[in-house]
């Protein structure tokens, strides 16, 4: 694994054009130059060159990012936001006795045994899967910590695939986000060379995952560790998979429906087929729907300021469509646009794309 020094050199590729800063989320909100990613390149590469020491200051920028990766998309160097603040976070945390207890919390006593625990709690929530059908799609199904513990969506699944795709479920660890991005590297790496084990030898059409931060994470795994077995043509979301199906979905009555977009979704083009397969349903696209919903995992623990106001901008911009649901597909974006909606008094209800087609009847 490469160290923050080792990146002196991509640091040094920012040309301060200062274009992150047009496009950065929490620098719209809180215009200080070491929020968005050229300031925190220039302190970081201080750091590289030995001018200033990764200090606690320094940390509160770090952590202060959603790791949204706009600045990325933007950026003319194309300098790696996130592998370079995971990197920084990784060798500010060794030693620090805060981190070992975070390191504590993300072991095997608390949050694997939470896991475990959620695991056996909610199997017999869950009901038996549709036998599949001859011709049925292979995929491997990585869950995702939460759902885990939810049952729901298998059942969601259920419903909506019924026969159509045969799902083959090995037993994954965390995809590794929330420990990568609190500078838990081991554990990260752990539970990545584990879950890419498992893909091993498999024969499948698909990896697919109804949480846009795990298969992010997932199609991150090579930036990280050497590997050739995440093919990321093969990894998509359960939308990519219905709208392939070209499945019809009736409601009862006539409803408005809009979309957020979530920072890790890579592609997003089936929604617009997703809805026009909907009878009875309206789809307004909001403004900014694809703006962060300020949750961003630990980042709304850290910075509760910063996510709440986000996280209210988001929810304006979903009031405004006048929508009766707001769909999404991933499990934290749904507690960030809970959380601004609850801020605002917004009564548009908040739902996971499958829960929101498993409402309808489905052909
Ligand atoms: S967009 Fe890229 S090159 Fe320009 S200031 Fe930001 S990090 Fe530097
Ligand atoms: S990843 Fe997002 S929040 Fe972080 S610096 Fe880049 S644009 Fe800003």
């Amino acid at each position: 694994m490469k160290s923050l020094k080792d990146y002196g050199k991509e640091l040094n590729k920012c040309s301060k054009c200062g274009l992150c800063e047009s496009v950065c989320p929490l620098f719209k909100i809180n215009p200080n130059d070491c929020v968005a990613s050229k300031g925190k390149f220039i302190m970081l590469h201080g750091v590289t060159k030995g001018d200033l020491e990764l200090s606690d200051k320094i940390n509160k920028y770090i952590d202060l990012c959603l790791k949204c990766g706009k600045c990325k998309e933007f950026c003319p160097s194309d300098i790696d936001v996130c592998k370079i603040l995971n990197t920084a976070k990784y060798e500010y945390s060794r030693g620090k006795y805060s981190s070992k207890f975070v390191k504590f919390l993300q072991g095997k006593y608390v949050f694997d045994l939470i896991i475990k625990i959620g695991k056996i709690l909610s199997a017999p929530f869950r009901k038996k899967r549709t036998k599949p059908s001859d011709d049925a799609i292979k995929v491997i199904y990585f869950k995702g910590c939460v759902n885990q513990i939810f049952p729901q969506t298998d059942n969601y699944i259920n419903k909506i695939f019924k026969n159509d795709i045969k799902i083959i479920e090995p037993d994954f660890e965390c995809c590794g986000l929330p420990f990568l991005s609190e500078g838990n590297m081991e554990k990260f790496v752990i539970c990545a060379k584990h879950n890419l084990n498992l893909f091993k030898e498999k024969e499948y059409d698909y990896i697919v995952t109804d949480c846009a931060s795990c298969a992010g994470t997932l199609l991150d795994y090579p930036r990280y560790l050497p590997t050739t077995l995440i093919n990321p043509s093969k990894v998509i979301n359960f939308g990519n998979l219905i709208a392939l199906k070209d499945y019809k979905f009736r409601f009862k009555k006539q409803i408005k429906v809009t979309f957020h977009k979530p920072c890790h979704l890579h592609n997003d083009v089936f929604i617009n087929k997703i809805f026009e397969n909907c009878e009875n349903v309206e789809y307004i696209p909001m403004e900014g729907y694809d703006d962060c919903c300020g949750f961003a995992g630990s980042f709304a623990l850290k910075n509760p300021k910063y996510s709440r106001q986000l996280s209210k901008q988001k929810a304006q911009n979903i009031i405004k469509t006048n929508a009766d649901y707001v769909v999404t597909t991933c499990p934290a974006c749904i507690l960030g646009l809970k959380q601004g909606l609850l801020l605002t008094g917004g009564k548009t209800k908040v739902v996971s794309l499958l829960e929101f087609l498993s409402m309808s009847e489905i052909k």
